[in-house]
């Protein structure tokens, strides 16, 4: 998810006209369980390139909707949904045309990363954060114990998915996985979670009127689609409900799960910023953290690395002339949430603010002219002219993208950090 988020476009549109205020604390993130590999941008563009060449077109319906939810029966019922709930899911609902108008827009992710986490980790966000620590101080504490997640992560994602539960989604779950079921977006995804949530409906857990959730679905207080929520909700309260949209500790502790289940390591850290030593040889990438002190680098924040052999990844989001972490497997996890790099960063960096670590320390390069869309596009296309990149030509730069531009540095003697900037476009069209 976004690189940016669907929630927060969609949320700009619903609240068009609203002060601008309101803006900064607009939710940035998107739903668990939207997929590995998978980023918020990808979720929202248009993604045909991705599809296979025989599949229908994408957004465009196969044929009328009527019998696209009658199609779905057999399938539910397989799944133990009855007729009646069956029956009162759909009573009445229609394709939502500005879903229809939303998925078809491209990703709006223009933004550096140090715009997006400027936004992350706002002093009103912050705020907001302190406030919800110290009052569900006792639930965080008994959540940590039980998952072994850091209360710092579950509070950074409750903050970037709905703001600490300012904004969890009004819109109708059922119409909304309709209609992007029935349209294909994204293939079969979205009719998988429709089916999901019919079972949800099943188990009565909530209403009908009650499925209530983002535009794409994704619901409560950390925005769970609902095969995430049938897999990895839980209850955290001890009512025998697992209601992630109206108890905190419910959601808290799901989110928790989540984490833990997609193999959060206990007592890691996500990662650290850190200082590198003058000199520093930007081709090193992951090695344990005691290889890395070994070669002169240091918490930015001062102290020592962590000890022990866990592995660690050099990532420099804005380059070399960027601030630099370090990064563990635990970091991966929570792109498992959402696989955008400014997502996780904005979790980590929320939960770091949260409790009791400071900011970034490094500068950004924030006078840098960043690439527009035409000249991403631009970047991949010649990355994969030259075998080095095999992704979507999508504009969108992740993770394969950066190494891609890694490779090509490498290959040309530049400084291999992976940022994708004015001056590797100029080195890839040969200037
Ligand atoms: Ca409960």
């Amino acid at each position: 998810m976004p690189h940016a988020a669907r929630a927060r476009r969609f949320s700009r549109r619903r609240l068009a006209g609203v002060v601008a205020a309101l803006s900064a604390l607009l939710p940035l993130g998107a739903c668990a369980g939207v997929g590995a590999g998978t980023g918020i941008g990808e979720t929202l563009g248009v993604t045909t390139a991705s599809l296979d060449a025989s599949a229908p077109r994408e957004g465009v319906p196969q044929g009328d909707f009527g019998g696209f939810v009658a199609s779905l029966w057999p399938e539910a019922q397989a799944r133990g949904v009855s007729r009646a709930t069956f029956d009162g899911a759909f009573a009445g609902v229609t394709p939502n045309p500005r879903i229809v108008e939303l998925t078809r827009r491209q990703s709006e992710f223009t933004r550096p990363i140090w715009e997006y986490l400027d936004n992350a980790v706002s002093a009103e966000r912050v705020r907001l954060g302190e406030a919800a620590r110290t009052r569900y101080a006792s639930i965080l504490s008994t959540v940590e114990r039980a998952y072994g997640v850091p209360q710092a992560i579950v509070l950074g994602v409750w903050g970037m998915e709905t703001n600490f539960g300012g904004f969890t989604g009004d819109m109708d779950v059922i119409r909304s996985l309709a209609t992007l079921a029935h349209i294909r977006h994204r293939g079969d995804f979205f009719r998988g979670e429709l089916l999901a949530a019919l079972e949800i409906l099943e188990l009565g857990k909530i209403s009908r009127g009650e499925l209530d959730g983002s535009w794409a679905g994704a619901m409560g207080h950390t925005q769970f689609m609902p095969t995430s929520y049938l897999r990895y909700a839980v209850d955290g309260d001890g009512d025998g409900k697992r209601d992630i949209w109206r108890s905190i500790p419910d959601a808290l502790a799901s989110t928790a799960n989540y984490l833990k289940e997609h193999g959060w390591r206990t007592g890691l850290p996500w990662g650290v910023e850190v200082r590198l030593p003058a000199g520093f040889d930007f081709a090193q990438r992951q090695m344990p953290f005691a290889s890395w002190a070994a070669l002169g680098l240091v918490p930015a924040a001062g102290g020592t690395l962590p000890a022990g052999g866990a592995e660690a990844t050099l990532f420099l989001p804005a380059g070399a002339r960027g601030p630099a972490f370090l990064v563990t497997a635990n970091y991966d996890v929570i792109k498992r949430y959402n696989s955008s790099d400014s997502y996780a960063m904005g979790v980590a960096l929320l939960g770091q603010r949260l409790t009791g670590g400071g900011g970034v320390r490094g500068g950004w390069p924030r006078g840098e002219r960043m690439l527009d869309a035409g000249e991403r596009l631009e970047l991949q296309d010649r990355l994969a002219g030259l075998g080095l990149y095999d992704g979507t030509i999508d504009g969108k730069i992740g993770s394969m993208t950066r190494a891609a531009v890694r490779r090509f540095q490498l290959s040309r003697g530049l400084t291999p950090d992976g940022f994708a900037d004015v001056a590797v476009l100029e080195a890839l069209r040969g200037r």
